[in-house]
C-alpha cells in the first residue's frame, strides 16, 4: 500500500523469487488511500480463493490503517509470514507450520554453518514481534539461553559480550561494535538500514567486528535473501498444508 520505496524493492524481489521457484504470484499494488475496509475485502477473498495458498501484505501499512487488523483478516493457513497471533501462539507452544521468515533464515544460516546452538549463551538484541521476540523463541526451541535486550536494557556491552551467539535486530547502523562482542562468538546481523549515499548497512559495524568474531553475516547478502528464501519455503508448505485440509 502506498509507494514506500523500500517497500516497492521487497515486493519486487518477492516476485523475482517466486518466477525462481516456480510459484504464481498476484500482485494488488494499492493506492496510499485505499480505506482499511476495502484491504480486509481483498484479504478476505484471498483468503476464500482454493487457487491461493498464501498471502501477505508488505508492511509497513499507511498510518491510517490499523496493522494489526490486517495481520488478524489474513487466514491462518495462508499467513506466510507468520504474524497472525494463532501462528504466533503455535511458534511459543513449538508446534508450528510457518516461522517468521527472518528468524528463520537466521535459523538456517546457523544450521547450514554446522552450529549447535544447544547450551550457548544467545543474546537477541531487539524484541519486535516480527524479529526479536520470535528469534529468541526459535533459539529457545534449540536449547540455547537466551536473553533478549532492549531499549530499556542497562549495561547492553556486558550482556552482548556474553554471547555465544549474538543477533542485532535493532535497526541502527552500527550500532553493535567489535568491543561488544565476545572473542569467536557467532554474529548474525539482521539490521538493514539505508545510508544518506545509498548504500545499505547492518546493525553490526563489520569492521572491528569481523576481527573479533568466529563467524559473522555480511549486511547486504547474509540474513535479507534468507529472508526470502524462507518466505518461498513457508508458501511451498502453504500449498500442501492447505491441499491436505
Ligand atoms: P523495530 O524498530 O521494530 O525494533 C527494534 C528493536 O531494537 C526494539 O525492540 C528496540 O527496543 C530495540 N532497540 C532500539 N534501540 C536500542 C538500543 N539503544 N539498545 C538496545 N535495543 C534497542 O525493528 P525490527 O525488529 O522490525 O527490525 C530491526 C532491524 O532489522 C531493522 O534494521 C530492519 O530494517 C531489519 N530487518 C531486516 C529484515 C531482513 O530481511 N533482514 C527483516 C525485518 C527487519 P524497544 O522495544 O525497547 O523499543
Amino acid at each position: 500500500m502506498g509507494d514506500d520505496p523500500a517497500s516497492r524493492v521487497y515486493v519486487n524481489n518477492k516476485k523475482k523469487a517466486c518466477e525462481y521457484c516456480g510459484i504464481l504470484s498476484e500482485e494488488y499494488a494499492l493506492p496510499y488511500e485505499t480505506t482499511q475496509e476495502e484491504v480486509i475485502d481483498l484479504i478476505k477473498t484471498l483468503n476464500s480463493r482454493s487457487d491461493i495458498s498464501g498471502i501477505l501484505c508488505q508492511l509497513p501499512v499507511p498510518k491510517h490503517i490499523d496493522e494489526e487488523a490486517i495481520i488478524n483478516a489474513i487466514a491462518p493457513n495462508k499467513d506466510v509470514d507468520a504474524f497472525h497471533p494463532v501462528n504466533v501462539g503455535k511458534i511459543m507452544v513449538g508446534n508450528y507450520d510457518f516461522v517468521p521468515c527472518t528468524p528463520a533464515g537466521v535459523m538456517e544460516l546457523i544450521k547450514e554453518s554446522g552450529i549447535d546452538v544447544s547450551g550457548k549463551e544467545c543474546v537477541v538484541v531487539g524484541r519486535s514481534n516480527i524479529v526479536g521476540k520470535p528469534q529468541a523463541m526459535l533459539l529457545l526451541h534449540k536449547n540455547g539461553t537466551v536473553t533478549i535486550c532492549h531499549s530499556r536494557t542497562k549495561d547492553l556491552s556486558k550482556k552482548t559480550k556474553n554471547a555465544d551467539i549474538l543477533v542485532a535486530a535493532v535497526g541502527i547502523p552500527n550500532f553493535i561494535k567489535g568491543d561488544m562482542i565476545k572473542e569467536g562468538a557467532v554474529v548474525i546481523d539482521v539490521g538493514i538500514n539505508r545510508m544518506e549515499d545509498g548504500t545499505l548497512c547492518g546493525d553490526v559495524e563489520f569492521d572491528t567486528a569481523k576481527d573479533v568474531a568466529g563467524a559473522i553475516t555480511p549486511v547486504p547478502g547474509g540474513v535479507g535473501p534468507m529472508t526470502i528464501a524462507m518466505l518461498m519455503k513457508n508458501t511451498v508448505k502453504a500449498a500442501s498444508v492447505n491441499k491436505t485440509k
